[in-house]
């Protein structure tokens, strides 16, 4: 549609939409002349790695040594490489819904089987122990938790985090936590990870992380993993036979993102607070949809099971979150994601990663299309 030139409200990204910042793209061109166009160490340079470790410290409370930092090319490969080391058929991947489409494909990719674990909008779509604890079993692998979460934007406070951890504490499965979303959450929201809130998980947890979506970064392809020593030292062997490592001066702009000032991650984060609260202010105002408001990311994950078995002016009927992604993309413009792919029928997600007036156009372009249904 856009190529035929049609406006299309573009809420289906899962990017930032600014800029990465000038100072980032600044060091990148100076590494480039200063020849940072050859391989560099498999698992990452030296001095990304240590400043992945300052960060971890300044940023998340937490201390790190570099022999247990793997970079690989972006969060994705990071969580492709885990899948590829940890699981093997037999194995069972506790993944709680609404979760990100790339969880469970790779865990199927690797022939493991995901378990798929419930929670409910009212939790805050937040994972119960309760739930967690009578989905372990012996053949539990690992748990794949991502906090603030995409597709639903919802994030875990502490007291919600330590409620999992008693239940964490007592398996012998590795906890791999998501946390690429963490320097975006709003109203005070304090981000915590499980390094520093559950120190006794050992070895068993895996913190994945990166500069994609905090740093707006997500074409320079660097990611993550914080592991055992031992499973780092894995990781790099299955990286050395695959891409060996991300591009040198990808790993030069990390550095700067992560060592430079952080005016512009601050920026950022208070335009997409802004644009969230008009995000659901806006969406909550519709007829047959209401939208919690999430702690963090850049998703709304609306509720559409109102409109469901409504019928479009041309008689179609709304039979699925589907239809209903559909019927807003061909009758109001608006690229939407289905929350099916998901694991959450009866739901929609927005991306506000787009300008306010885009917000504002294209949720009234939404109100008009709803308004023609029967
Ligand atoms: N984890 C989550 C929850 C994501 O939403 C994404 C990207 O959409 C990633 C990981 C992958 O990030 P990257 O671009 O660094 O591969």
């Amino acid at each position: 549609m856009t190529a035929q030139g049609i406006k299309v409200f573009p809420f289906s990204v899962g990017e930032p939409d600014f800029p990465t910042p000038a100072h980032v793209r600044d060091a990148a061109k100076a590494a480039l002349d200063a020849g940072a166009t050859r391989y560099t160490p498999v698992g990452g340079t030296p001095d990304l790695k240590k400043a992945i470790c300052a960060a971890a410290a300044r940023d998340r409370g937490f201390t790190l040594t570099p022999d247990r930092v793997t970079v690989s090319c972006g969060a994705k490969h990071v969580l492709f490489n885990l899948a590829s080391a940890l699981y093997e058929e037999g194995d069972e991947v506790l993944i709680p819904a609404p979760y990100w489409v790339s969880y469970p494909e790779q865990v199927r990719m690797m022939g493991a089987t995901p378990v798929i674990m419930e929670t409910a909008e009212r939790d805050g779509f937040r994972l119960q122990p309760s739930v967690l604890a009578a989905s372990v079993t012996s053949k539990t692998k690992a748990v794949i938790l991502c906090s603030p979460s995409n597709p639903t934007g919802s994030a875990y406070d502490e007291a919600a985090w330590r409620g999992l951890g008693e239940v964490l504490v007592k398996g012998d499965y590795y906890v791999i936590v998501d946390e690429i979303y963490g320097d975006l959450v709003y109203d005070g929201f304090a981000h915590h990870s499980l390094a520093k809130l559950l120190p006794e998980l050992g070895d068993r947890l895996i913190v994945v992380d990166g500069v994609s979506k905090s740093y707006a970064m997500t074409g320079w392809r660097i990611g993550w993993s914080l592991t055992s020593p031992k499973l780092a030292s894995q990781l790099t062997t299955l990286q050395g036979q695959s891409t060996t490592n991300p591009a040198a001066v990808a790993q030069a702009a990390a550095v700067a993102a992560l060592n430079g000032p952080r005016t512009s991650v601050e920026a950022m984060r208070k335009a997409f607070e802004q644009r969230r609260n008009l995000m659901i202010e806006l969406l909550n105002a519709l007829p047959g949809v209401t939208c919690r408001t999430p702690e963090g990311a850049f998703y709304a994950f609306a509720n559409v099971k109102g409109l469901l078995g409504k019928a479009t002016k041309d008689g179609a009927k709304l039979d699925s979150d589907d239809a209903i992604a559909t019927f807003f993309l061909t009758d109001a413009r608006a690229a939407t994601v289905a929350g099916s792919p998901f694991g959450a029928p009866g739901y929609i997600r927005l991306s506000y990663a787009c300008s306010e007036d885009d917000i504002r156009d294209g949720v009234r372009s939404i109100a008009e299309s709803i308004a023609t249904l029967t």
